[in-house]
């Protein structure tokens, strides 16, 4: 065992820099934290670079179930969003990515401008940008707010004495490296540092332990997005079901899929595959589980393009794979055990509006393998009461715990509950919350349960945040 790295103390560690991490260092570093973000890969973004998946859902309220928009023949484009259920930080973000050219702004995409047909796809309730132009702004953000980022490092365990965290161990090239903090944020997506400090999570559904499907996104090239306007211009099926079908037909051994999932990125000819290449029983917080997920996705990407694509939907004869996701998206593993969660009675009745710090304007509609159906509420019709879900401060702070809160996916929330809660806008605001509790937390030495919530919808609102259902 090589001996441990002693670095000097910061006031927080945030641990995982997705959406969720981006929002907390900067809420963090901006209300003066000396702050230290703990990212496992070489860019900041998570599921929404690394994971190949550029769009942050849930920003405005006013979404509609895809399927329920084919049938109805909606246009993403003609929706009304009734009101905004993200600001803040978020914001800002927005306005860098546009501002280097990366996007065109919330529900816009470059190529629906230039073939308004391809809306028919769907996704623009979202903000969608380029991958590479999004690493960038994130990159220096960091540098503008002054936190101290740490890339290839990925938390390995905390130090904890009598249920306070210390510090937190993580292991890069260097070493491992053991930071002494006041507070920690876990935005692994997966509660890694709630678990490391004992604290109790669930994964998956609580009766059966079945998680949502996993999978590796895709993005290829070359395609030809005049002739798939076209195609849906003229009635087809955005899913490419029928296509999808011959080709099953035509090639029973490659248990190619039966829908395809598509959505037009930012540059020219470039679409990202998200449907068809997501499976069941991957467990992402498997090691294990995610190397041979990761190597059928490559796989199956790689078949999807040549057969299914290039041989039979329209538009996409010289498509070629432009690039598989650098690791898998998974859309539930860990999540805390909370001292209040966000409950699925809480989304459909109303809910208490004092304890709430971020909203969420998604449906709902998570994948789930729960009871008969994979989008039960969805499938139902049942929406979030008011189009708007809010995330109390108590989901995001683990039970009994003293010095650690969680934000993004790991959140507590229920069942159909976590659809509206995960999307990636609600959890950088998630993230903010958390960011802006820290200061509280660490400037009047308390728990995180014992911050004003009062104070702290105060602050976020100051900075333009959402908090108000
Ligand atoms: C296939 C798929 C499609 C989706 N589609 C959409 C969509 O279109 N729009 C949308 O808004 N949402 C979508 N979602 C949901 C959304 O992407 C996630 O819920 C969201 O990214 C969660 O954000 P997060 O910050 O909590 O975690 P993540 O995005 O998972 O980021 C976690 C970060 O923490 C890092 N990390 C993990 N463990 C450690 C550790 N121990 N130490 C250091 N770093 C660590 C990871 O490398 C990663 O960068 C989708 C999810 C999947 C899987």
């Amino acid at each position: 065992m090589t001996d441990i790295i002693q670095l000097k103390a910061a006031d927080v560690a945030v641990c995982g820099g997705g959406p969720a991490g981006i929002g907390a260092a900067i809420a963090a570093a901006r209300a003066g934290l000396k702050t230290v973000l703990i990212e496992a890969t070489g860019c900041l973004g998570g599921t929404s670079t690394s994971g190949g998946l550029p769009m942050f859902l849930g920003a405005t309220t006013g979404s509609v179930p895809f399927p329920k928009m084919v049938e109805l023949g909606l246009k993403y484009s003609e929706l009304p969003h009734p009101r905004k259920a993200v600001g803040g930080i978020f914001d800002l973000i927005v306005d860098r990515i546009v501002a280097a050219g990366g996007s065109t702004g919330i529900c816009r995409v470059p190529q629906t401008d230039k073939y308004p047909g391809l809306d028919r796809m769907g996704c623009h309730d979202d903000f969608i940008f380029d991958i590479e132009t999004g690493k960038r702004v994130f990159d220096s953000l960091m540098e503008e707010f002054g936190v101290t980022l740490r890339y290839y490092a990925r938390v390995i365990d905390v130090k904890t004495t009598c249920g306070r965290i210390d510090g937190i161990y993580f292991s890069d090239k260097s070493g491992i490296s053991y930071l002494p903090v006041s507070a920690v944020i876990d935005c692994t997506g997966d509660a890694d540092c709630v678990r490391h400090a004992g604290l109790s999570t669930v994964k998956g559904d609580p009766e059966t332990g079945a998680m949502a499907i996993a999978g590796l996104v895709a993005h290829v090239e070359n395609v030809d997005s005049a002739a798939v306007e076209k195609y849906l211009n003229e009635g087809g099926d955005p899913w490419f079901k029928p296509f999808c079908a011959k080709a099953r037909a035509d090639y029973p051994g490659l248990n190619l899929p039966s829908r395809l999932i598509m959505f037009p990125m930012p540059q020219p000819g470039v679409f990202m595959i998200n449907g068809g290449l997501s499976w069941g029983g991957y467990d992402g917080t498997s090691g294990k589980d995610l190397t041979a997920l990761t190597i059928r996705g490559r796989i199956e990407a790689d078949r999807i393009t040549k057969v299914l694509l290039r041989r039979y939907l329209p538009g996409f004869e010289n498509a070629t794979l432009r690039s598989t996701a650098a690791y898998p998206g998974i859309r539930e593993t860990h999540r805390i055990v909370s001292e209040g969660p966000l409950t699925e009675k809480d989304l459909l009745e109303g809910q208490e509006p004092d304890g709430i710090v971020a909203l969420g304007g998604r449906h709902f509609d998570l994948q789930r393998f729960v009871g008969a159906g994979s989008q039960v509420f969805a499938e139902k019709g049942m929406k979030v009461r008011g189009g708007v879900a809010g995330i109390p401060y108590s989901a995001m702070i683990p039970a009994g715990s003293q010095n650690i809160i969680a934000a993004g996916r790991c959140i507590d929330a229920e069942g159909q509950a976590l659809g509206p809660a995960r999307v990636m806008s609600t959890c950088m605001a998630t993230g903010e919350a958390a960011g802006t509790a820290a200061a509280l937390a660490v400037r009047e030495k308390k728990r995180f349960i014992d911050v004003s919530v009062t104070e702290l919808r105060k602050i976020l609102r100051l900075g333009g945040a959402e908090v108000d259902i």
